[in-house]
């Protein structure tokens, strides 16, 4: 597409637009009755038009049914994660079973790293992003304390080289490569919050598991924003908020996923809940934890209805939209469009006074691993 830096040019890019229509589906914050161009979507989403509608479907439930509401009423909360599960799974590419809502990202990275980070002798390191997010160093490093180890000799961290914002994928499998036997797990982002790049997921979980190492993911800024194939790139774990890409309010549920590999594994440790247990017998009320097979079985705490309810909401937009290929394809528009706009402005400046360091393609490597074919996502099939 030749683009225009014009008003006209942009409207009528939107009327062609076929998701147009789903900008109907959210509220805008609003100054002197015009809504907001909002940029902010990666750290809170939009709020659904229909969030209040699910909100109030449980309020009625509660009041109508009380207790009951458990078992009976149009979505039993026994159940209602299952709605959920359904919906979530393409959007990380997993099967329903390895995916499952529940308590808030950093909890949720925690409970996962109790399961999949497990120092022994000298296999003992995380390797990690310089610069994630805090809230994830701060977890690394406590649970690195919390097994007797000091973050200075534990945590590794791939910096991007001088001068350079940004890490050359090239440089993280060296560094994988390079501590090899010390790595106990590899804990990467999706996609790095601040500098927007998008590691290359596929080659790292190889380069991990060459290693000998765990591998997982905080998809914070990647789940719902870019296709993800977990299951088939073969990710040991994974966690995202909900309430940035998906739209699913302040607070919102987070949600986990588990390989499938990993389900019959018994000597996986667990912090464990009694909504982790098998869920036909867990009303049964027995002495010794069973847990339920598949990601349901990290559930800690009985299911969060509202928030759920919430999430619903906004997981309906997705299905609505074809799940997240088409928002790819517009996500991919839409930023090449502001880059020829910063650009355009950069250049009537005569200064280059906006400088974009996200990059524009995904660096890559040589892609050795293998996928099935029918999932090998646009960007590695140009190889
Ligand atoms: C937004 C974000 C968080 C926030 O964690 P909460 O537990 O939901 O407050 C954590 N990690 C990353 C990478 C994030 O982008």
């Amino acid at each position: 597409m030749i683009f225009e830096n014009s008003l006209a040019f942009a409207q009528s890019t939107d009327q062609q637009d076929p998701l147009n229509h789903l900008r109907d589906e959210f509220f805008f914050p609003q100054q002197n009755g015009k809504p907001f161009i909002y940029l902010c979507g990666n750290s809170l989403g939009l709020q659904p038009k229909t969030a209040k509608k699910y909100i109030d479907q449980q309020l009625v439930n509660w009041q109508n049914l009380a207790v009951e509401g458990w078992f009976e009423g149009d979505t039993p909360w026994m159940f209602f994660h299952k709605a959920l599960k359904e919906l979530m799974a393409p959007i990380v590419g997993a099967s329903s079973q390895e995916v499952s809502p529940m308590n808030t990202l950093t909890v949720n990275l925690h409970l996962l790293m109790v399961s999949f980070y497990k120092p022994k002798g000298k296999r003992f390191k995380i390797i990690m992003e310089a610069g994630a997010f805090p809230s994830d160093q701060y977890a690394i490093e406590s649970q690195v304390r919390f097994h007797g180890y000091d973050p200075k000799d534990a945590i590794i961290e791939v910096s991007p080289r001088a001068g350079e914002y940004t890490l050359r994928t090239a440089d993280i499998l060296a560094e994988i490569a390079k501590h090899g036997d010390e790595i106990a797990l590899v804990m990467f982002g999706g996609i790095n919050y601040f500098t927007g790049q998008w590691y290359n997921m596929p080659a790292i979980t190889k380069a991990g598991h060459e290693a000998g190492a765990v591998v997982g993911f905080d998809l914070a800024h990647a789940a719902g924003n870019v296709p993800l194939q977990l299951h088939d790139w073969d990710v040991d774990f994974a966690c995202w908020c909900s309430y940035k890409y998906q739209n699913s309010g302040p607070g919102g549920i987070s949600g986990i996923f588990v390989h499938e590999k990993h389900f019959t594994d018994t000597s996986l440790d667990r912090f464990a809940g009694w909504w982790g247990y098998q869920e036909q017998e867990r009303f049964k009320m027995t002495k010794g934890f069973v847990p339920e097979v598949g990601a349901d079985g990290w559930q800690v705490s009985c299911t969060q209805v509202i928030p759920m309810a919430l999430y619903y909401a906004s997981l309906q937009i997705f299905e609505k939209a074809g799940f997240i290929q088409p928002l790819r394809e517009k996500s991919k528009q839409l930023t090449a469009y502001l880059s020829y706009i910063i650009k355009e402005i950069n250049g009537l400046l005569g200064e280059e006074q906006y400088q974009i360091i996200t990059p524009k393609q995904r660096t890559t490597v040589a892609p050795s691993y293998r996928l099935l074919p029918n999932t090998i996502p646009k960007q590695y099939s140009r190889h």
